[in-house]
């Protein structure tokens, strides 16, 4: 086969792993990144993040981003300051949301850069450098990138703007998934489908497990919050501030407006979550159908009587007072930092309390330790004891599980030479792989890290 017409691919990040998305495509004259995400390993700022990029960013044309997830968007601003000035590619909600995420993001990594003793990641000034190089381009917009090569975003229905990209060139198709959602969701509308790729990097955070149903999650979140009324503790909810914050306060909002739950204090106690749930309340026309329908209808779904947003620090200590029971919904959602962790220090001893994990838990956070059965866990050098009940629930995950991942293949298996699974922890990966082997008949492998293939 002749390397010369091929387009070089090269995995820098995002294998074997779910976080640090970074993958290099290169035709005979452009350099294109896809993503540039934060590794999230054991701490939210990573080591791995600061050494060198495996590649010169000055020698980068073009950068498309598929969300706004840090784990997708965290070291754009490095990218900048280690020389890329070449164009950044996403949604508009994408754009936005990612400017108010890298912004936020400094204030963690500033407060572990001086805990270490290392420099910052990146500076300010690197972040609006990025954003007065990044454009903003619809679903379904066609980007001619060269004679021969043209991008265009579809819907990925995973989170606000989520985008999956698909490259065009000699009528043949590569596709990178970005982040897949779990569809149907009450909010977005569905992952568009993918009926003629002939290259897929598909992510595989959920390659191995499959969701409880929608009503199911709904039980599980009922029987939380009645069981902490019952008891008299406290229910905290350790969120990721975009998409599963709002997706909970819609079911909240659902729950009380419906009667089915009594009426409590509701605390969305994030200053970035509640930022992003403004954005969202600004994009309706980016929601599905039966959502739009709602809030035309006149219900605002992101709120209710009792539910109190804490943008600022005074407000936040305040909830410490406030008589239980409580609904307390915090980031980071691995409780690897912001604010859950305080209240987590007051209520995780409290065998009247509850945490729910709606989320991915990396392993090494203080979330995925309490998730495997911790009996106690350091938060900022205190130990805490485990006594709160633990609530695993998975329902809410804004990815699509095995089982619809597999789906996602199927559709395009006609047409598809080969899959490359990513963004998933080895044992997840593998199984994917496994799977599409043996029920599609579909080359597939989980590429290492620094590896190549020729498309
Ligand atoms: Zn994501």
């Amino acid at each position: 086969m002749n390397k010369e017409n091929k387009l070089k691919l090269t995995f820098y990040g995002g294998v074997g792993e779910v976080t640090g998305a970074n993958y290099l495509l290169e035709d005979k004259d452009i350099k294109i990144l896809v993503d540039c995400g934060l590794f999230q390993g054991g701490s939210f700022d990573d080591i791995r993040n600061r050494e060198p990029f495996p590649y010169n960013p000055s020698d980068i044309d073009i950068l498309f981003v598929t969300h706004a997830h840090l784990d997708h968007i965290g070291r754009i601003p490095k990218l900048v300051k280690d020389g890329f000035s070449g164009v950044i590619y996403s949604t508009p909600s994408t754009k936005e949301i990612s400017e108010i995420s890298l912004i936020d993001s400094l204030g963690i990594l500033s407060k572990e850069a001086k805990k270490k003793g290392v420099p910052l990641l990146y500076e300010k000034k690197d972040a609006l450098k990025a954003f007065s190089l990044w454009k903003t381009i619809p679903y379904k917009t066609s980007i001619k990138i060269n004679n021969e090569l043209n991008a265009v975003f579809k819907d990925a229905g995973h989170i606000l703007g989520s985008a999956m990209v698909e490259f065009s060139r000699k009528g043949e198709k590569i596709v990178f998934t970005g982040d897949l959602g779990n569809s149907p969701s009450p909010l977005l509308k569905d992952t568009e489908k993918i009926y003629d790729a002939y290259y897929l990097i598909i992510e595989s955070v959920y390659g191995d497990k499959n969701h409880e149903s929608a009503e199911s999650r709904i039980d599980i979140l009922k029987n939380a919050i009645e069981n902490t009324i019952k008891k008299g503790g406290a229910l905290l909810i350790p969120a990721f501030s975009i998409e599963r914050t709002q997706v909970l306060l819609y079911e909240i909002n659902n729950l009380v407006e419906s009667g089915v739950i009594p009426s409590v204090p509701v605390f969305l106690d994030s200053p970035f979550a509640i930022k992003v749930t403004k954005i969202y309340k600004d994009k309706i026309n980016n929601f599905n159908k039966g959502a739009r329908e709602e809030i035309n209808s006149g219900d605002d779904i992101f709120d209710f009587p009792q539910l109190k947003f804490t943008e600022n620090h005074k407000d936040s200590l305040k909830i410490a007072n406030m008589p239980n029971p409580k609904i307390i919904i915090a980031g980071s959602g691995m409780s690897n930092g912001g604010r859950i962790l305080s209240h987590e220090k007051r209520h995780l001893s409290d065998p009247n309390s509850a945490l729910l994990i709606v989320g991915f838990q990396a392993s090494g956070s203080i979330g995925r330790m309490i998730q495997d059965g911790a009996k106690e866990v350091l938060i900022d050098n205190e130990h805490i004891p485990v006594r709160a009940s633990i609530i695993n629930l998975q329902g809410f995950s804004s990815h699509k599980d095995s089982d619809n991942l597999l789906d996602f293949v199927s559709d395009t298996s006609n047409t598809v030479k080969k899959v490359f699974v990513v963004m998933g922890e080895p044992k997840s990966a593998l199984f994917l792989v496994q799977k599409i082997r043996d029920c599609l008949n579909v080359n597939a492998i989980a590429p290492n890290l620094g590896e190549s293939s020729f498309l």
